[in-house]
This record gives C-alpha cells, structure tokens and sequence, in this order.
C-alpha cells in the first residue's frame, strides 16, 4: 500500500524513522548515492478545470524508491535533504528530469499542460540557479510558459528582497512562480503585493475546514482577486470539497479527487484514456 500511495498518510513510517538518529545518517549517504540513479524519481499529480475537468497542469513531486526501504516519503528526505546540503543536486536533478520530460510531452504532443516545480530557498539562492533552468530550457525545447515554480510562503519571507529578484527574473524569462501552502505563513498583504508571483496554492489545511469554516477559504479567495493572483486549492479529496470551491469561485484544483501523483508511464495513461470529469 505505501509503495503506490506517495501521499502524507505514511503516519507509522514518518515515526519510526524520525526516531532514530542512525538510522538517518545511512539514510543521508543513501541519498546522496540515490541522487542521478533511477532510484530518485519524479512522479505527476494533475491540476484540473473542475469546470471543463481538462487537465491543465500538473506538479512535479520528488519520489525516493530505495532498493530496501522502498517508498521514502518526501515528508522524510526533504527535511533531511535540506539539512544535509543534499538539497541543491537534488533538486538540479528534479529540475533537469522534469524539464527533459516536459519537452518530449510538448513535442510529440501527449501533454502541453504547465508543471510546476517545488524549490527549496538554498536552490533558489544558487547563483547559478537562472543560468541552469535557461540551459536546460534551451537543450529540452521546454517554452518557458510550460514551467512554473512552487515556493512555500514560509521559505518566500526570508531574505526577501534577493529572493523577490530572483522571482521577477524567472518571470521575465515568462516561468510562473507561485506560492506554495499559502495560508499557513504570515505574509502581509503589502508583502504580497510587491511579491512577483502569478498564483497562490491554497494549502490542504483549508480544503479540510470547507465544510465546517468555508469563511477562512473564502478570504483567502478574496485576497487572491484583490491581488489579482490565480488560485489553486490542493488536497481535494471528495466531490463535495469541489462544489465548495466551485461556489467560492476557485476552479483550479489539485487532489486525490482527480487523482493521485502518477509515474510518467501512468501520468501519460491518465492522459489518453481518461473520460472528462465534470463536477
Ligand atoms: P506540496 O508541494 O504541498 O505537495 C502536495 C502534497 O500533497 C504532495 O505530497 C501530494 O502527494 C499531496 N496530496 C496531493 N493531493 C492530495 C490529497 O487529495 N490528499 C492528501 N492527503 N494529500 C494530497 P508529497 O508528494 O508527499 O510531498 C510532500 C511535500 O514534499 C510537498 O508538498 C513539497 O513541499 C515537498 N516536495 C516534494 N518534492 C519536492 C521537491 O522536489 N523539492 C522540494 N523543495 N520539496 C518537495
Ligand atoms: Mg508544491
Ligand atoms: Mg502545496
Ligand atoms: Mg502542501
């Protein structure tokens, strides 16, 4: 079951690794071997029109397959990543296999949707981080209009000025950025405002109150409008979370509901053969 799920709810795993400190050592090494072999994978989850149910992106999410252990959640090596520098190959890895995928999809057609890419700040703050995604943009023929970045809110207020340049120059390349698990930092709407993004990612916390608080959804929705920001809601699970949104006006939409991350094999699948949902 864990090995398909991919998802947060590996509650058990998450316990019995974080306990043990050796444990995350070898884990560490593993890693930086995992790094550039197959075993670091990159899986798919659709972002959807609960409109039209066309598919109009997707988010790329890192998958660890260890020979042993099998399906390390991203809950576990991107925390441990991040403290142990492996962060940056990581992600130049993440990067390159995403961009290689998105220009074949683009050329032969099977999808020519956006995908969107989480950065952690260290990758963000590499010097060489524009140069590398303009290369490889250039090499895989990937239009900048097909890639965006995901940043988390949290990450985004820190050294915010170099990382707001940074933001302004992916946009000017025509890359979208957005932020990531909005809602749960503590930005201020003048903050927001200077900040060169295109979208806000609603966090998951907020689909899970729509039925018992839809208010806190509904001002997060407005300020999206105010800032004239797009809006995405991840974590939709049920039809009911979708018809939620639908009356809030939020159409853009992430979740279980449409499907879970897929490998590429299943993702292109999803795309061929699957019936347009309608909500
Ligand atoms: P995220 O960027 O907020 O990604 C969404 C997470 O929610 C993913 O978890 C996804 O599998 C999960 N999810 C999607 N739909 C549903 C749903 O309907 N219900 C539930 N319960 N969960 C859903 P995942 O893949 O385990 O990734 C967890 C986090 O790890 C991501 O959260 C992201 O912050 C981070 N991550 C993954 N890959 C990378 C990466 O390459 N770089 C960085 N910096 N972070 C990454
Ligand atoms: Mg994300
Ligand atoms: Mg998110
Ligand atoms: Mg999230």
């Amino acid at each position: 079951k864990a090995k398909e799920a991919g998802g947060n709810q590996l509650v058990e795993f998450d316990q019995s690794y974080s306990e043990d400190a050796g444990m995350l050592l070898g884990m560490e090494t593993e890693l930086r071997n995992a790094i550039g072999e197959k075993e670091l994978m990159v899986y798919y989850q659709p972002k959807v029109d609960s409109r039209t149910g066309r598919i109009e992106g997707a988010e790329a999410l890192a998958r660890w397959d260890n020979k042993e252990r099998g399906m390390v959640p991203p809950g576990i090596f991107i925390p441990l990543a991040e403290e142990s520098g492996l962060i940056v190959p990581l992600e130049q890895h993440i990067i390159y296999t995403v961009c290689e995928q998105v220009g074949e999809w683009n050329r032969n057609g099977t999808f020519t949707g956006r995908v969107s890419i989480n950065i952690s700040l260290n990758t963000l703050l590499q010097e060489e981080f524009l140069g590398y995604v303009t290369s490889l943009m250039k090499t895989f023929e990937v239009p900048a209009e097909l890639l965006e970045f995901e940043i988390t809110e949290r990450l985004v207020m820190k050294q915010e000025e170099y990382v707001n340049r940074v933001l302004q120059k992916l946009r000017t390349l025509g890359v979208t950025v957005s932020i990531d698990d909005f809602g749960t930092g503590y930005s201020s709407l003048s903050y927001l405002h200077k900040l060169h993004v295109d979208s806000l990612k609603m966090d998951r916390s907020f689909t899970l109150q729509l039925e018992t608080d839809p208010g806190v959804a509904a001002a997060i929705m407005s300020m999206a409008e105010n800032l004239g920001l797009s809006i995405i809601a991840e974590g939709v699970e049920t039809i009911e979370q979708v018809h939620h949104l639908q009356k809030l006006g939020c159409h853009s939409i992430q979740g279980y509901y449409y499907s879970r991350p897929l490998n590429p094999v299943d993702f292109e699948g999803y795309m061929s053969t699957r019936e347009v949902i309608e909500a």
